[in-house]
C-alpha cells in the first residue's frame, strides 16, 4: 500500500502539517510529489499538495481515509519549488499552504474548469486519441469514466503531445466587449445633465464629459461603483450608444517589435560581464551588485549575459519593478530575444497570465521578464537571475508570505549554481554594504554612455518662494525654464509625489481636516465625482459645504494632486500640450503604453506624472525635468525615508539629457538642507552611503541591525493594546540581552477598516531562537486568531505603516 502526504487548502494553523492518505491502487503509479488532490477532510473535501509519497505510515491504517480526486497528471510544482516553498515557510513563518500557492497562476488555484487539448495530435498514441473522438479538446471529466487511461494520458502530456488547460471563466467575456459611448455634442452633455432627474445618469454623463470616447462598460461601472440600469436607461434615451468590440487575448504582438543586435561593448561594460560571464559557464553560484549610474549601459550587460545563458540551453529569470511601468524594457527584451520571452506582471489578466506561465511550463520560451511573482518562474534549468532596480521596495510582497524577491532569487541560484546580479543606480544600503564586505561582488560602472555628462541639479527653496511672494506651485526658476523649453520645443518631465498625497480637503479658517471615520488617515479628494475618498477602506462621502468644525464655507482641497497641476499648467501656459500620468489616467489597460508612446512621438511638451514616471522613461528629447515638492517621501514614518528620497531624486534626475541634449533638473523643496537631497543633486551616492550608515548606525537600524515587526490588530482598542503588550512582555522574557523590544505602540496608521493597530518592533543583531520565538506566539494565540484577532509578523519590514 502506498500513502500520499498532503498539505491541504486550509490557511489555519492546526493544518499547517501534512496529513496521509492511502493512495487507491489504480493511482498508485500516478500519483507524483507535487500534484493537486481532492481529499476528504472532516465532513469536507478540500484540495492539497502532495508533498511526499511514501510506504509506510506511523499511525493505524484503518483510521486512514483514501484519495479523492487527482487534479493534475503532471506535477504543477517541481522538486525545487517543493523545497523552494517549505523554505519560505520557515523564512516567513507563513502556512505551508499558503507558500506553495503565492508559486501559482491565479488560473490554477481556482476551481476552473479543466480540459485537454490535444497540442501535436499526429504524435498522440492511439488509444489516447480515441478518448478525444475526433475533437480538439475534451472535458477532464472524461477521465473519471475510463480511469485506465490516466497512464497513457500522463505520458502524452510529459512528451508535450497534449495539454492540460484551465478554462478561464473571464476568457469567454473578453473575446468580445461591451462599450459604451456618449451620442451627444460634447458641448451638450453638461446642459443634458443638468435636466436630468436621476443623479446616477448625470454622473454618468459627467463622467463622459471626463472621457469623450468609448470606455468599456466595465470600466465605467468599476469607477463609478454602479450597477448598470442608469447606463441602460441612457441608451433607451438616446443619449449613449453600446457597441460591442474584439478583444485580443495575447497581450504583446511578438512581430510588433524590432529586432536588435548585441551592441559592442564598452570597456566597462565589457569589465562588469567578465565575471558574470565566468560565473555563467563555471556553474558557480555567485551574487553580483551591478552598481552603474542610470544611463550606464546595464540592461545591455544583462541582454548578452543572458544570451550566453541561452547559448548553453539555459534559461534566464529577469525582474523589474512592476513591469506594466515600463513598456520600453519589455521592448528591448522581445527585440533581443523575440517570442523566447514570456511576459508576467499584474495588469495581465488571470488567463494572459496563465497562458504565459503555461509557456514556461512547456519550455516554449526561455526567458522570463516579470514583476516580483515572476521570481517563482518553473524553469528547472536556470543559468542566471536578473533583478533590476533592486532597491525597489515593491520587490517585497506586503502579504503572507512575506518574502522578499531578492532573498529567494539568491536562493535559487544556489540550487541551480548559477549568478544572481542586482543592479541599481542607487542600491538599497543593505546590498551595498553586503557587497562592501565582500558577501557580493561589487560591480561598478560610472560613466554614463558616450561621457555625456549627467544633468544640472538646482535645488529650489520653496520657503524663500513663498517669503518673496510667490504663492505658486511652480518657483520662479522652473517657470522660466518651462517657457523656455516649450519655445525652443524640446520636452519636460513634470514629477509629483504619490496620488492623493496632499489632496485632502482642509479649512482655511479653522486648520481641520477631513477623515476618514473609520481608518485615521485623512480622505481624498476626487474632482470625477466631487467626491471624498478613503484610500485603506474605500469609504466615501460628498464633499461638505461647510466646514464639520467651524461652520466656514472656506473648506477646500488643498494641495497639489496631478489634476490641480495640470489646471495651473494650462493657465500659465495656455499653448502647452500636457499628458498627465497618474493611477487615475493609466488605470486602463494599455493606457500606459498608449500615453508614453504619444509622449515619445512629440505629441505633448509636458508629460507630468507621479512615481510611475520616475523610472525606465528613455526618451531623446527631455531636456528638463522638475520636481514639485521633493519633501512628501522625507516625512514618512519610516527609518527608509531618507534612502527612499534619494533614491527617488536620483531616479528623476535620470530622465533628463539622456540623449545628445544636455538635461537640467530643478527640485522644489522646503527642507534644501537635508542631506538626501543634496547629495542626491550631487549624485553622491557613496557620499549619500556613508552618510545614511552613519544614521542607521546611531539609531540602530539595518543594516546594522535586523528588524522584525509584529502587527496586532482587533476591532476592540483595548484588546490591540493588551495583546501586544503580552507579546512584548513574552518577547522581553525569550530575546537576548542587547536585542531591542520597542512597543506596544500605535501602528503609523493607527486604524484600517475598524480594527485597531498597534505594533512591537524588534531590533536584533543576533537572535536565533526569534523565528522559533514567535512562532510560539502564533501557536498560543492560534484560537483567538480564528476569530477576531489577527497578528502578522514580518521580518525585514519595508513599509512600516
Ligand atoms: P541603464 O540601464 O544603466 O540606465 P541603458 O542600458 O538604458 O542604461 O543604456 C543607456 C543607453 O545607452 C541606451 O539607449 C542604450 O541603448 C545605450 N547603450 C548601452 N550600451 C551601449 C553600447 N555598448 N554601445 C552603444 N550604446 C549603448
Ligand atoms: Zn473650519
Ligand atoms: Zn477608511
Amino acid at each position: 500500500m502506498k500513502f500520499a502526504s498532503v498539505i491541504v487548502d486550509v490557511p489555519a494553523r492546526q493544518t499547517d502539517r501534512p496529513f496521509d492518505y492511502i493512495i487507491p491502487q489504480r493511482w498508485e503509479d500516478l500519483v507524483q510529489t507535487g500534484m493537486r488532490v481532492v481529499v476528504p477532510f472532516g465532513p469536507r473535501k478540500l484540495q492539497g499538495f502532495v508533498i511526499g509519497i511514501k510506504d509506510t505510515v506511523d499511525v493505524d491504517v484503518n483510521k486512514l481515509k483514501t484519495l479523492h480526486e487527482l487534479l493534475d497528471v503532471t506535477p504543477v510544482l517541481n522538486e525545487e519549488l517543493l523545497q523552494l516553498g517549505s523554505w519560505l515557510t520557515e523564512e516567513t513563518l507563513c502556512f505551508k499552504i499558503s507558500a506553495f500557492q503565492v508559486m501559482l497562476p491565479t488560473a490554477i488555484k481556482a476551481t476552473y474548469k479543466k480540459q485537454l487539448r490535444l497540442h501535436r495530435p499526429e504524435d498522440v498514441a492511439a488509444n489516447v486519441k480515441l478518448l478525444f473522438q475526433g475533437k480538439e479538446s475534451i472535458d477532464w471529466n472524461v477521465l473519471d469514466e475510463q480511469p485506465q487511461l490516466y497512464r497513457a494520458v500522463q505520458t502524452e502530456i510529459a512528451k508535450g503531445t497534449v495539454e492540460v488547460v484551465y478554462e478561464v471563466k473571464d476568457k469567454a467575456q473578453k473575446k468580445k466587449q461591451k462599450m459604451i459611448q456618449p451620442v451627444l455634442p460634447y458641448e451638450e452633455l453638461e446642459e443634458t445633465a443638468f435636466h436630468l432627474k436621476s443623479k446616477k445618469q448625470q454622473d454618468v454623463l459627467y463622467y463622459f464629459m471626463e472621457h469623450y470616447r468609448s470606455v468599456p462598460l466595465k470600466i465605467v461601472l468599476e469607477e463609478l461603483q454602479m450597477t448598470d440600469a442608469p447606463i441602460k436607461s441612457l441608451v433607451k434615451k438616446g443619449l449613449l450608444a453600446e457597441k460591442y468590440v474584439e478583444v485580443y487575448r495575447n497581450p504583446y504582438d511578438d512581430d510588433a517589435f524590432e529586432r536588435t543586435k548585441p551592441l559592442p561593448l564598452t570597456e566597462e561594460q565589457q569589465q562588469v560581464i567578465t565575471p558574470i560571464l565566468t560565473s555563467i559557464t563555471k556553474e558557480k553560484h555567485e551574487t553580483f551588485l551591478l552598481y552603474g549610474v542610470t544611463g550606464s549601459g546595464k540592461t545591455e550587460v544583462y541582454l548578452q549575459s543572458i544570451e550566453e545563458v541561452l547559448r548553453k540551453g539555459k534559461e534566464a529569470i529577469v525582474l523589474v519593478p512592476e513591469i506594466s511601468l515600463t513598456p520600453q524594457m519589455v521592448d528591448r527584451f522581445k527585440g533581443r530575444f523575440g517570442s523566447q520571452v514570456a511576459v508576467l506582471h499584474s495588469a495581465l489578466s488571470v488567463g494572459e497570465k496563465y497562458d504565459e506561465w503555461r509557456k514556461i511550463l512547456r519550455k516554449e520560451v526561455k526567458v522570463v521578464v516579470g514583476a516580483r511573482s515572476a521570481i517563482f518562474a518553473p524553469f528547472e534549468n536556470l543559468g542566471i537571475i536578473i533583478i533590476d532596480e533592486e532597491h525597489e521596495s515593491s520587490y517585497k510582497q506586503e502579504d503572507n508570505p512575506r518574502y522578499h524577491a531578492r532573498t529567494v532569487a539568491i536562493r535559487r541560484g544556489e540550487y541551480h549554481n548559477c549568478p544572481v546580479v542586482l543592479g541599481s543606480a542607487t542600491p538599497t544600503l543593505e546590498s551595498f554594504a553586503r557587497a562592501k564586505k565582500g558577501v557580493y561582488e561589487l560591480l561598478t560602472m560610472t560613466k554614463r554612455m558616450n561621457e555625456r555628462d549627467l544633468p544640472s541639479v538646482e535645488i529650489i527653496d520653496m520657503r524663500e518662494e513663498l517669503r518673496a511672494g510667490n504663492r505658486s506651485m511652480f518657483s520662479q526658476l522652473l517657470h522660466e525654464k518651462m517657457a523656455d523649453r516649450l519655445e525652443k520645443k524640446e520636452q519636460m518631465v513634470l514629477f509629483l509625489n504619490r496620488r492623493g498625497h496632499s489632496t485632502f480637503v482642509m479649512c482655511r479658517d479653522c486648520g481641520y481636516v477631513v477623515q476618514c471615520p473609520h481608518c485615521d488617515i485623512s480622505l481624498t479628494y476626487h474632482r470625477m465625482n466631487n467626491r471624498l475618498k478613503c484610500h485603506y477602506c474605500s469609504y466615501e462621502e460628498n464633499l461638505p459645504n461647510a466646514c464639520p468644525a467651524c461652520n466656514s464655507s472656506y473648506i477646500r482641497f488643498f494641495g497639489t494632486g496631478t489634476q490641480k497641476v495640470e489646471e495651473e499648467i494650462t493657465k500659465l501656459f495656455p499653448e502647452a500640450r500636457v499628458i498627465r500620468m497618474d493611477v487615475d489616467t493609466t488605470s486602463r489597460k494599455g493606457m500606459h503604453e498608449k500615453l508614453l508612446k504619444s509622449f515619445g512621438a512629440g505629441e505633448a511638451d509636458i508629460l507630468l506624472g507621479t512615481q510611475m514616471i520616475a523610472k525606465g522613461l528613455d526618451f531623446p528629447n527631455i531636456t528638463l525635468v522638475g520636481v514639485l515638492t521633493a519633501d512628501t517621501m522625507l516625512h514618512l514614518p519610516d527609518f527608509r525615508a531618507s534612502e527612499k528620497t534619494y533614491q527617488l531624486l536620483t531616479q528623476v534626475s535620470g530622465r533628463a539629457g539622456r540623449h545628445e541634449l544636455p538635461g537640467e533638473v530643478v527640485i522644489q523643496t522646503y527642507t534644501p538642507e537635508h542631506y538626501s537631497v543634496e547629495l542626491a543633486k550631487q549624485q553622491q551616492y557613496d557620499t549619500f552611503f556613508e552618510r545614511e550608515m552613519y544614521m542607521r548606525k546611531i539609531r540602530q537600524y539595518p543594516p546594522y541591525y535586523y528588524v522584525a515587526l509584529v502587527t496586532v490588530s482587533h476591532p476592540e482598542i483595548l484588546k490591540a493594546v493588551q495583546v501586544t503588550e503580552k507579546i512584548v512582555g513574552f518577547l522581553r522574557q525569550h530575546c537576548a540581552q542587547q536585542t531591542m523590544i520597542l512597543g506596544p505602540v500605535a501602528s503609523a496608521i493607527p486604524r484600517i477598516k475598524d480594527r485597531y493597530r498597534y505594533q512591537c518592533m524588534i531590533k536584533y543583531k543576533r537572535e536565533p531562537n526569534l523565528k522559533y520565538v514567535l512562532k510560539m506566539v502564533n501557536e498560543h494565540y492560534q484560537a483567538e486568531m480564528q476569530k477576531d484577532l489577527q497578528i502578522s509578523i514580518d521580518f525585514n519590514p519595508t513599509m512600516l505603516m
